[in-house]
């Protein structure tokens, strides 16, 4: 009890100067896709400070990733990952404060990227500060700080970057980036993520658009495309291609337990979009369950003729996108095969396929001994139960790209806010929520020191 007392005061007395290593932070434009060496420049140094040492895994077209080792008083390795990357500002006239100026207004910090995910990021550094102020000597377990510049952009090389720096990033355990807190306050925790692919589906006709008189001898091959959807599933939503649902992970009944104490507002969801009821209309926790565990399939796009190219004729192409929304084990790999078998088999040889964009799904079990530290570290600092997600409605944490090369479990352990505004004009990151969260992580360590 002592020593949480003491890392309370030190994160009290620490407090300014921890608000403004991440102002600093924002105030660099770190906008993916850019060139960022400020930024990598500062993360360099502050984990040089903090005693790391630091090394910067450059892949051919990839920002460097940046790999910071602490080592701590057990070899027990846990492995944080988080970016340095932000999403773009535009448009800038939608924000109230500039959004590279990091003001803090109403206790706010507002910067684009101080939710997504600076303000983690900076917390988690401070955290080891504030450990050292508090407790003396290194952190209870061995840290590597993995942090990505271009998360924002679906990390396209980060898997790779992994797999050439398995030694230097071996590790027992990983948490991701956070997330938020939900509607009731709580923090959230996910243990795993859905995944996704899209595939655009390409029907060609006629040489050229040809006039409506001829269209009872000429085929229109916007049918070919409608009609392949219309094959893949139907109005109760059963997705009807061939080995789809084989490797979708079941809820567990501890998981389905989980659910009762999740909270999804259905009713806000309808008002907003200004619909009657949503799919199948499902309510409350029925809509947490297809939100969690349904493997979806949907059509993303579509387009021919007039809509489309503003064509007066008759159409010569047509398109279609479509998405399979994915739940941890499905496989995106394994999608085009089944997708090009359920076409020809059903004549519609003359489509093609292009994969436009994957994800992968990806999840930790429930009674994974990680688990039961980080929902001990939330109740006990947060003084609530923290809401679990044994699977998060949202795609993108590193599972394919960091987890599975390394063998380890990656948890997703939130710290920001309602109002946070991740990716929209005037994100922030409320000063109380990032002191909290510098806490949290420091005790989050020991408790993890035990349980990995
Ligand atoms: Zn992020």
């Amino acid at each position: 009890m002592t020593g949480i007392t003491a890392l309370h005061g030190e994160v009290e007395r620490r407090r300014d100067r921890y608000v403004d290593t991440l102002r600093r932070f924002c105030r660099i434009p770190s906008v993916s896709g850019q060139a960022v060496p400020e930024a990598v420049e500062f993360l360099t140094t502050l984990l040089r400070e903090l005693g790391a040492e630091v090394v910067l895994r450059e892949t051919a077209g990839a920002p460097p990733l940046i790999v910071g080792t602490i080592r701590g008083a057990s070899p027990k390795t846990l492995l944080l990952y988080n970016h340095y990357d932000v999403v773009p500002a535009e448009p800038l006239d939608a924000w109230t404060h500039p959004p590279f100026g990091a003001e803090i207004v109403d206790g706010r910090v507002i910067a684009r990227g101080a939710s997504d995910n600076k303000g983690e990021l900076a917390a988690r550094l401070c955290a080891i500060d504030a450990w050292r102020a508090a407790f003396g000597g290194a952190p209870p377990l061995t840290l590597k700080f993995v942090i990505d510049g271009e998360e924002e952009l679906g990390s396209p090389h980060l898997r790779e970057t992994v797999l050439a720096s398995r030694d230097l990033l071996r590790a027992d355990g990983a948490l991701g980036e956070g997330g938020g807190r939900d509607d009731l306050g709580r923090p959230t925790i996910s243990l795993g993520c859905r995944g996704r692919i899209l595939f655009e589906m390409v029907r060609a006709g006629a040489r050229q658009t040809f006039h409506s008189s001829l269209t009872s001898v000429v085929p229109n091959p916007a049918w070919d495309i409608v009609w392949a959807f219309a094959s893949m599933k139907g109005p109760d939503e059963r997705v009807t291609i061939a080995g789809f649902y084989d490797d979708a992970v079941r809820p567990t009944e501890a998981e389905l337990r989980l659910l009762d104490d999740l909270r999804f507002d259905d009713e806000g969801l309808k008002r907003r979009l200004g619909l009657p009821k949503l799919t199948l209309g499902v309510r409350g926790r029925d809509a947490i369950r297809r939100l969690l565990f349904e493997p979806t399939l949907e059509v993303s796009g579509l387009g021919a003729g007039r809509t489309f190219d503003n064509s007066r004729g008759m159409p010569r192409r047509a398109v279609g996108v479509v998405r399979f929304g994915l739940v941890p084990h499905q496989d995106p790999a394994k999608m085009e095969g089944l997708l090009r078998r359920h076409l020809d088999a059903h004549g519609f040889d003359e489509i093609t396929l292009r994969p436009l964009s994957e994800r992968y799904p990806g999840k930790v079990p429930l009674d994974h001994p990680m688990v039961g530290a980080i929902i001990r570290t939330g109740r006990d600092f947060y003084r609530t139960t923290p809401a679990i997600y044994p699977v998060a409605p949202w795609i993108g944490a590193p599972y394919h790209e960091l987890a599975e090369p390394l063998g380890i479990p990656l948890i997703n352990a939130g710290m920001g806010s309602a109002e946070s505004q991740f990716h929209a004009p005037d994100e922030g990151l409320k000063v109380d929520d990032y002191c909290a969260g510098i806490e949290f992580t420091a005790r989050l360590f020991a408790e993890l020191a035990a349980a990995i």
